[in-house]
Order: structure tokens, then sequence, then C-alpha cells
């Protein structure tokens, strides 16, 4: 690990760092370049040192150089964001891509006036869950391999490719047969097997981070599936597990700049599970936007009063077309633009 000092740190601010480090039992040393110093820790940390090293007076950030992860962190060589296409969804390039649909398909009628609204207001992609990842056993638990079909009519008849959630070993290839990307849903982020299998089909992959993972979990499981060779991963930040009730999780926007910081990889947010209101999804899609993020996953619901899943984060058709143009002078505040 190097603890970057901050520019102009004086040589007091230096020698309490190196003290610390000394005092925790590790070899510390100094390299003074002519703007900064850097100082180089040797020894076996954990990420409760690094935490104390962040806050010692002077110190501008703590850097682990030993990245377990090693296909999906920043190296030097990789310039900017890794551009990833799911057909004429682009990710990671200038233009933000705006994944949106609803949260489970439930009838033929439904997902095509979604569809064709999303198409309309400038969404790129087209969501839908046919296999959902409910709490309860008793609720609805999707259309499957029907839900599916109807997603690639639904794309088909707007030319949006479509994400869609594979839960299980044994749905990759069925689920790859239809679908332009895979998603893996929150709770199977750490399914290391169903990782390894979706890395194998080759598809884009849309990888949503854990209710309970850090940024290096959430790193650490797009390595699974880059190590068997499919390097087209898109990060997604849905909010986390907190004490906090008045939203459904806790969005992290910090984690956007923290993946860019960490990694090549394009990362969106998803504000609809991120928050579990749909009067808080605009303005944190906005955050999003001006916090870096490459492309938006929001849930849009015919009749979200009558949704049989996540209805009151779903938007109506009017409130994503309003938006989608809401969002366009942050986009161009923050250098982008909005797909297609
Ligand atoms: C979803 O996007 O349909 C979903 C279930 O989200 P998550 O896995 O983030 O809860
Ligand atoms: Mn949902």
């Amino acid at each position: 690990m190097v603890i970057v000092m901050q520019a102009g740190a004086t040589e007091a601010q230096v020698e309490g760092v190196i003290g610390t480090i000394k005092g925790f039992g590790f070899q510390a040393h100094p390299i003074h370049g002519v703007n900064l110093t850097v100082i180089a820790v040797v020894g076996d940390k954990t990420q409760e040192h690094l935490e104390a090293f962040q806050l010692l007076e002077g110190v501008d950030h703590v850097a682990r150089i030993d990245k377990p992860y090693k296909l999906a962190a920043r190296r030097p060589e990789i310039v900017g964001t890794t551009v990833i296409e799911v057909g004429p969804a682009i990710f990671g390039g200038s233009r933000l891509t705006v994944i949106a649909g609803p949260c489970a398909v439930e009838s033929e009628e439904g997902l095509r006036e979604v569809a064709r609204g999303v198409a309309a207001a400038g969404g790129a992609m087209l969501r839908g869950g046919a296999y959902k990842p409910r709490t309860s056993p008793y609720t609805f638990q999707g259309m499957r391999e029907a839900g599916l079909a109807l997603l690639k009519m639904a794309s088909q008849r707007t030319g949006l490719p479509f994400v869609t959630e594979v839960m299980d070993t044994r749905m990759v290839d069925l689920v790859a047969r239809y679908a332009d990307m895979l998603q893996i849903g929150a709770r199977n982020m750490q399914n290391f097997p169903l990782l390894s299998e979706v890395g194998q089909t080759g598809k884009p992959v849309l990888l949503k981070r854990g209710l309970s993972s850090t940024i290096e979990d959430l790193l650490m499981a797009a390595e699974y599936i880059m190590s068997t060779g499919n390097e087209k991963i898109v990060l997604c930040e849905r909010g986390i597990r907190t004490f906090e009730t008045a939203t459904r999780n806790t969005l992290d926007l910090s984690a956007v700049p923290a993946l860019k910081r960490f990694s090549h990889l394009p990362v969106v947010v998803d504000p609809s599970h991120g928050t579990g209101h749909s009067w808080m999804v605009p303005a944190m899609a906005k955050a999003a936007v001006a916090a870096g993020a490459d492309g938006l996953m929001v849930e849009v619901h015919q009749a979200p009063e009558r949704a049989v899943s996540d209805g009151p984060q779903s938007l109506t058709i009017a409130e994503f077309q309003a938006l989608m143009e809401a969002l366009q002078p942050i986009a161009k505040a923050v250098g982008r633009s909005i797909c297609p």
C-alpha cells in the first residue's frame, strides 16, 4: 500500500504518518517527489489500517497496490472507461445509456406499451424480469420462458436490446438464447458458479452490487466473470442495506467515483431498487449522472399501482419521459449526452 500525501503536506505531517506506520509494526519508505511525498508501507495490513492511515493529517489518499482483482482493476494502459456494446446500446462512451422497463414481465400488452414508451423517450435498452428473485416464495415468481419470449418480441418490435436476470446455473443456456445481456441480481452477486457459467456464455453481463457487498466484493465478482475470458461487464450500483428505513436500500452514489477510480469497467446506477420510491427516482437519477455514471437502470410500468412487483418504485411512462428530458441538462453539464 502507498500513502499519498497532500501537495504541500508539511515535514511534520510526513513524520507523523511515518510514526503511525512504525507504531503498527510496519516499515515505512518515504519517496519525496517534486510536488508531493508518497510513503510506501510494507507489512501485513488490513482494511482497518488503511482507514486509519486515511484519517491522518496531511494524507491525500491511501492506495493499495496489491489489488486482489487484476482484470477488473484500472491499469495504467487503460485510459478512461472500457466500452461495452450490447447491439446499439453502448456503455462507457460519451453518451449515457438508459435501461428501462418493468420489474417483471407480466403481460404482452403491458410490456409492449412500456417498451414503446421507453424507446420513444430515448431509452437505449429494455429490461424486464422473467425469473424473479422474490423474498417470499408465495409471491409472483415471473413468467419464465414465456416472459423471455415476450421480451424478445418487444425487443424486435422496438429495436431495443434487452437485459434480463438469470438466477440459476441451470437456466443460463436458456436465458442466453433469448437475452442480449445477462443480469446477475444483487442476491446472486456472490453465487460463484453462476458467475462462471454466465461468463462462459460470452454474453455481456450486468452485474449488480450485492445488498451487503463492498466495492471490493463487487469487483471480485466481476473478476470471477472476467477470469472466464468474458470481459464484457457493466457494474451496477443498486443500493446497500443500512439501518435506514426511509428508503428500501441506501443508494451509495460514492460507489460511482470509487468504481471509476479502481476499475475500468462502465458503471450504471439503479435508483429504483436504490430507493424503493418512485418519487425519489428522478433526484437520484440526476445525482447519479452528475456523479459520473455511464448510465441508469430505471423501472417503468404502464400502471405502477397494479404492478405485481416493485410498483411503488416504478415510474409511469410519462414520468420516465419527463425524467429523460430532465436528465439532458445534467448530462450536458458533465460533458455527456443521452443515447441513442
Ligand atoms: C431487478 O433489477 O430486477 C432486481 C431484482 O434488482 P436487484 O437484484 O438489484 O434487487
Ligand atoms: Mn424490481
